[in-house]
């Protein structure tokens, strides 16, 4: 029997999920990352997926799925927008979702979250949303409890979720408590070897692979992996 790559990994670093239930008295804070053009609708710039990807279009669904009840209970949604201005790029990445393009918007499924008026949109021009959310005179904020989906699981979800809980682990975001980072409304891009090979400064990015490393550095770092994400009183 041949044991893929993925397969020995996830044997060898084993990421446990968990079932989450978030509680209907706590607000809680809803965050994606990058879901927008570039990043996820097929053909749609220099990293957007070349084919139909599964772990994209689950990761869409997915997000969607809880946009929507999150709008019905009217709790807060933060929308990051991968966003560059011309002639500034992002090292090892080539030119990217610049800034007045079709790639630096939310992919179709989720443009109606323009108009609703518990969704914060930011955009930001590095990997990091949490560095990309500092404003002029310091300050960040963000609801009590945190459950992140989107865009790359292991860069600018993992950097969001890395900032977010060290800083939290200071004391800057009182009252946060808890982020989760929910696997299923994650994803991230297939980039094999042979195709790194081909191109100057590629760097290979095997996407299951990739997927479970963000999604093990995550919890790593103390966030909470959620298989399945339901809402509830708290038991
Ligand atoms: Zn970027």
């Amino acid at each position: 029997m041949v044991v893929s790559a993925v397969e020995l990994l996830k044997k060898e670093i084993p990421v446990e999920e968990e079932s989450v239930c978030i509680a209907d008295d706590v607000i809680t804070g809803l965050v994606l990352v990058d879901i927008i053009n570039g990043f996820c609708t097929v053909g749609a710039g220099n990293l957007a997926p070349r084919e139909p990807n599964n772990q994209m279009m689950e990761m869409i669904d997915e997000s969607v799925k809880l946009s929507r009840l999150f709008c019905e209970k009217k709790w807060p949604i933060l929308a990051f927008l991968d966003t560059h201005q011309p002639g500034k790029l992002e090292h090892p990445y080539p030119s990217h979702c610049l800034a007045g393009s079709h790639e630096s918007d939310l992919v179709p499924a989720l443009q109606w979250l323009e108009k609703e008026s518990n969704v914060t949109i930011r955009r930001k021009d590095c990997y990091d949303g949490y560095i990309g959310s500092i404003e002029a005179d310091g300050s960040n904020v963000f609801a009590d409890w945190l459950l992140v989906a989107g865009v790359c699981t292991d860069i600018c979800v993992l950097d969001f979720v890395c900032s977010t809980l060290s800083a939290r682990n200071r004391g800057f975001l009182p009252p946060l408590k808890d982020v989760v980072v929910y696997s299923r409304g994650c994803a991230t891009f297939d980039f094999p070897a042979s195709a790194a090979r081909e191109t100057k400064d590629g760097l290979t990015h095997p996407q299951e692979i990739m997927q479970h490393m963000g999604l093990y550095m995550a919890k790593g770092r103390g966030a909470k992996i959620a298989k399945d994400v339901s809402f509830g009183a708290l038991k």
